[in-house]
């Protein structure tokens, strides 16, 4: 018999977020607004008038200058990705070979590993601090002894809700001999970006993304921002037609809404700073139960013994959050689904979630 699987792909299983209808999801970091009426007009205007016959543009140049003009920075320096999933596994595969070393951390977003392992790269595993900061030094030192050739993380952190400023991650990508790949996810929710100053660097590629505050999760679009070599290269590997002509259509169209979509962050940033209060104020009454790490994010980060129980109990009444080990990640949602998962907390803290 033909076993067409190989090692690398024999014990993998299909991706699985949490399936089912709940009534509230705050497991996926999602914006929580819907896209306002005057986009989705535009949006349907935009999509009614493409050329569905032909293929997208390979550049997606109206989509990269929208997105530039939002930021402020040059177009000539964006690349466009089937979301910024697509351009991580795009840069894994281009810019490692096969056994060299790519860095990342634990915890952090947990597709690097994977498309690390998928290219047969070595991933390093760096652990952060006890307090879930990282350690630059470390990281310095790391990246030299075990000639790695790519660090890669995100900043503000998935799943630890923290951030690395400015001039730590300056320090960082000058003082290593390898490429650092900056994902900026959730940025546009902190003031810490090096968006601006791409061009200084010969090892730096950042990523954004519109799935998280721009509220386009659905459409599938994120960016790489880098120098003319490093985007020029990005373009040579990626494949010609990856953001299809409905993506770049919509995408453009919100991505001119600049003043909209700052209002959006606004109330999202409202909405996370609520969040972050009540469970601040469960923290003061259950300090053994739980303790919540700063946000710089659109989500809160918890470490709590009873996890996975709490875990089960929100779901049990149909809120959705995400559980890691000794943690709850939770999306800041709006107003009522916020006060919907303090309370349902609060029940289970106070021993009613034990059946
Ligand atoms: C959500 C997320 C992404 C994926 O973004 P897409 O553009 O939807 O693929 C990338 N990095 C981090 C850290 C994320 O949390």
């Amino acid at each position: 018999m033909f076993d067409a699987l190989n090692d690398k792909i024999r014990d993998l299983t299909p991706y699985d977020p949490i399936q089912g209808t709940y009534p509230i999801r705050l497991d996926a970091n999602e914006s929580f607004l819907p896209i306002s009426n005057e986009i989705l007009q535009e949006a349907h205007n935009a999509i009614s008038q493409l050329a569905y016959h032909r293929y997208p543009d390979p550049y997606a140049v109206q989509t990269t200058a929208a997105f530039a003009a939002y930021y402020g920075i040059d177009a000539e320096l964006v690349t466009a990705g089937n979301g910024s999933d697509e351009l991580i596994s795009v840069l894994m595969t281009a810019f490692l070979m096969k056994g060299e070393r790519v860095l990342t951390f634990s915890h952090d977003f947990s597709m690097y590993r994977f498309y690390a392992a998928l290219i047969e790269a070595q991933c390093i595993e760096v652990p952060k601090n006890a307090d879930l900061t990282i350690d630059v030094d470390c990281v310095i030192h790391m990246a030299a002894e075990q000639r790695v050739r790519m660090i890669l993380f995100s900043n503000p952190c998935n799943p630890t809700s923290l951030g690395l400023c400015r001039e730590e991650v300056r320090r960082l990508i000058t003082s290593v001999d390898a490429l650092v790949v900056l994902d900026e996810a959730y940025m546009d929710f902190w003031d810490q970006s090096l968006l601006e100053e791409v061009l200084q660097y010969d090892n730096l590629i950042i990523l954004r993304t519109c799935s998280k505050a721009f509220g386009m999760a659905a459409i599938r679009l994120g960016f790489a921002v880098a120098n003319p070599t490093l985007t020029r290269a990005i373009r040579a590997v990626k494949s010609p037609y990856n953001v299809n002509a409905v993506t770049q259509a919509i995408g453009t169209a919100v991505l001119k809404k600049s003043q909209l979509l700052r209002d959006s962050i606004q109330t999202i940033l409202s909405a996370k700073a609520a969040l972050f209060a009540a469970c601040k104020e469960l923290e003061q009454q259950f300090p053994d139960r739980l303790h919540v790490y700063e946000s710089c994010t659109n989500f809160i980060f918890v470490q709590t013994p009873d996890a996975r129980q709490w875990y089960d109990f929100l779901l049990e009444h149909g809120v959705a959050v995400r559980c890691m080990g000794d943690y709850l990640r939770i999306t800041a949602g709006a107003d009522e689904e916020n006060d919907m998962v303090t309370q349902l907390s609060k029940q289970f803290l106070n021993g009613k979630g034990e059946s």
